[in-house]
């Protein structure tokens, strides 16, 4: 059975770094769960930072930096290539990952500048996942994750 890796803020755990989550609630996720095939990571937990954590932005020349100025690029990096370690244990060509993240989003990120504005772009996990071949859809295209489903059973 082809597995799907998904966010874990998505299905409802409380990893946001505001100690919140984005559950989605949708049958197919409903459905997906029943059979097994969810494969859930929150990249930046796994990538060792906390719950709560300030909240972080890819900046212009691709560092991950929080509120605070840290730099947390390590963690964001590690958070993924685990993410992707993963999905080559379990064979996965499919992530539902959660949109306007600075890990998760797949065509939208936050801008840099801690102001809410968001500008096309993927968060650093995504684009790790889609460079190894692994297709990255957003919680808004559960529709598309089931015909492609469909289509590479
Ligand atoms: S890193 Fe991804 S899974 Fe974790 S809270 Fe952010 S969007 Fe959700």
């Amino acid at each position: 059975m082809k597995k799907i890796m998904i966010s874990a803020c998505l299905v409802g755990e409380n990893v946001r770094f505001d100690g919140r989550n984005s559950k989605k609630n949708s049958k197919f996720i409903e459905k997906w769960k029943k059979e097994g095939r969810l494969i859930i990571i929150c990249p930046e937990v796994t990538g060792g930072l906390p719950v709560p954590r300030p909240p972080a932005e890819i900046q212009t020349d691709k560092r991950v930096i929080n509120i605070k100025g840290e730099d947390v690029t390590s963690a964001f990096e590690q958070g993924a290539q685990k993410a992707l370690t993963l999905c080559k244990q379990h064979n996965i060509r499919i992530a539902i990952l959660k949109e306007g993240s600075p890990s998760c989003g797949s065509s939208l990120i936050h801008d840099g500048s801690f102001s809410h504005t968001k500008i096309p772009g993927q968060g650093i996990t995504t684009k790790l996942l889609e460079k190894n071949g692994i297709h990255v859809f957003s919680e808004n295209d559960l529709d598309q994750v089931a015909a492609s489903l469909e289509t590479t059973k």
